[in-house]
């Protein structure tokens, strides 16, 4: 008896030398593998379409949400959680996909949304196992895919089926996951007729949150150090619950053990287009002068310098010259229109120039010309044309759809507008601009020619109107969540989101601070910036993590500081406590304990910065 219990004692020592020596190996790698069956539509891989079963002609509406994998993508990017995807219909996992090769974990946490039922490659599921198991990497399973076996082993549960209810979903006993959530975490003011329950039951795992009775949500720590969270219920559904996304987020939180991330919470974004534009003096039911210097001061820079306000202008640089027959740079002449109606493009640009001096407006990419490429041939020509017959088709104000003839915009032609509207714009105002607007929604929707994805090949970081993020590694056509903790809302600015309802309306333009009173009026480029900054965690013994911003997409951040969150999991704040952050060599926050999330000041400055938690 006494040989045993020196024995074991000897064993605890042994152990606790050794967590505190391989504690490297408790700060999991700060990405996320995101797995998918056969729900990315685009089999190139770069299009991410948030509207899925729907065909958007250049002005269709799209009509519901469902596609679950764009809306995970959309978290992941708005929260600035680096993560890779793996889709199952193309690639046959192997345990390279969740390691490096030194043979560590290259990720700390696998959002599994793949449906064992769907049409896959063939897949040995047991490669979780050794992702889990063997090298600690977390999992978190959604809803109902999980029929494979060892899904539901890692997890501790055993899959039943799924069957509709109209029960909420309610929260069960504490767990840093849902702590501070709402209860129920589906609470709607509309009426809900029925909703997907997934029944499991539980062999290892603990519930979080329960559907009348029925586990929803488990959670699960396995040896390895590897947490197993499954999230069940309808997920798209869940996801439109702000409860529902945070619930996600604090999941992955809790499985990497820690998380450097945004929210958006009473952001918001102002929008005008068109200043500049040529449509204005040719299209009769689009007919106005173009804003003046004076107009722009009095009814814009004024009232948006008082309310500490930024206004993102969609602007074209290139002018359709009628008389010339071509395209010239914008905003160079003065003329009385066939309208009757004095057009002084020179007086718009002085006031866009003071807006932007005065840092009340954020000029973005509105295309060039906000015209069809092809002005010349039938239904037309449009040159000369008369201003009640051909000048009078709003097909030909479009750009890079072509609504008069039905047709798409060659990729060669349109990338080319992109990348010089955009060297036209630096050279006119001395802006790099990285949100691409296409004109009147007018756009190309084949692979080939798809307007999302060359505006992002030109460099651009947002798509604004009908996508959203735009980057070298993918493009969201369609974006969600707007006027939540996961998107800035996005406002048009009144009277009509265009120039045309300032040189009309101008007094209701004030409209916009009584109805959006407690907001913060933030530019896309910010919000680009931090969408594409680099984040990771540096391998080795330390708790560093690094943010890195470049030249391109972050040069916001080359003279302003930028702020992020950073949440670490009662499991690892209690083998951190008490810890000193440091940012950049400078401490910033001292004796933590975690508790709470910390908001970390990034100083000024592109590159590479370093956020280091250092222990006592
Ligand atoms: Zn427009």
């Amino acid at each position: 008896m006494e040989t045993f219990v020196s024995k074991s004692k000897f064993v605890v020592l042994i152990v606790a030398i050794f967590l505190s020596s391989s504690f490297a190996a408790e700060v999991k790698p700060f990405k996320v593998a995101l797995v998918i069956g056969d729900q990315w539509e685009d089999p190139a891989g770069f299009v991410v379409d948030v509207y899925r079963h729907i065909k958007p002609k250049a002005s269709a509406e799209p009509a519901v949400i469902k596609n679950e994998f764009a809306l995970l993508v959309i978290m992941l990017k708005t929260w600035c959680i680096p993560f890779d995807i793996i889709r199952l219909d193309q690639e046959f996992m192997d345990i390279n996909r969740f390691i490096g090769p030194d043979g560590r974990p290259d990720v700390g946490c696998i959002i599994w949304d793949a449906d064992q039922t769907a049409e896959l490659q063939p897949q040995r599921y047991d490669v979780l196992r050794q992702a889990v198991c063997d090298h600690g990497i977390s999992l978190i399973a959604l809803s109902d895919r999980i029929k494979e076996p060892v899904i539901q082993s890692l997890l501790g549960i055993k899959y039943e089926g799924s069957w509709q209810t109209n029960r909420s979903l309610n929260l069960e006993g504490e767990h840093f996951i849902t702590s501070g959530l709402s209860d129920p975490l589906d609470y709607t003011e509309q009426s809900v007729e029925f909703k997907k329950r997934v029944q499991v039951e539980l062999i290892e795992a603990e519930p979080i949150v329960k559907q009348g009775g029925y586990p929803q949500v488990t959670v699960r720590e396995l040896p390895s150090g590897a947490r197993a969270v499954w999230i069940g219920s309808n997920i798209d559904r869940l996801f439109s619950y702000q409860p529902g996304r945070t619930l996600l987020r604090r999941a992955v939180t809790w499985a990497i053990g820690y998380s450097l991330f945004k929210t958006w919470e009473n952001k918001a974004w102002l929008i005008m287009d068109d200043p500049g534009t040529a449509q204005n003096a040719w299209l009769e039911h689009w007919h106005y002068p173009t804003l003046t210097e004076r107009k722009i001061d009095e009814h814009l820079i004024k009232p948006l310098k008082e309310h500490n306000a930024i206004l993102i202008m969609n602007v074209c640089p290139g002018f359709v010259n009628d008389e010339l027959k071509c395209v010239e740079p914008a905003f160079q002449r003065k003329f009385t229109d066939e309208f009757g109606v004095y057009q002084d493009y020179q007086s718009t640009k002085r006031g866009l120039i003071k807006g932007l001096e005065a840092s009340a407006f954020e000029i973005q990419c509105h295309g060039l010309t906000h015209m069809q490429p092809d002005l010349w041939s039938p239904p037309g020509p449009w040159y000369d044309a008369d201003l009640d017959r051909e000048r009078a088709e709003v097909g030909w104000y479009r750009e890079f759809g072509d609504t008069r003839r039905d047709k798409e915009i060659p990729a060669a032609e349109a990338s080319w507008r992109m990348k010089t509207a955009q060297r036209w714009l630096r050279h006119q105002f001395g802006v790099n601009t990285l949100s691409f607007r296409p004109g009147g929604g007018g756009v190309s929707t084949s692979f080939t020619n798809c307007t999302e994805r060359l505006a992002a090949l030109a460099g651009y970081g947002w798509g604004g109107g009908r996508s959203g993020y735009l980057g070298p590694d993918l493009a969201i056509r369609g974006w969600a969540f707007y006027g939540t903790m996961e998107s800035p809302l996005s406002v048009a600015a009144p009277p009509d989101g265009h120039d045309k309802g300032i040189a009309e309306h101008p007094e209701q333009f004030l409209r916009v601070f009584e109805e959006h009173p407690n907001v913060e009026w933030m530019g896309l480029n910010e919000y680009i910036a931090y969408t594409h900054a680099g984040v990771s965690n540096a391998p080795g013994k330390d708790f560093t993590l690094q943010v890195s911003y470049d030249l391109h997409y972050c040069r916001y951040f080359e003279e302003r500081l930028s702020q992020w969150n950073l949440m670490v999991s009662d499991w690892l704040a209690q083998k951190l406590k008490p810890a000193t952050v440091t940012v950049d060599g400078k401490t910033v926050i001292e004796n933590t304990d975690f508790s709470k999330q910390l908001q970390i000041e990034v100083p000024a400055g592109l590159g590479k910065h370093t956020i280091h938690i250092r222990q006592k």
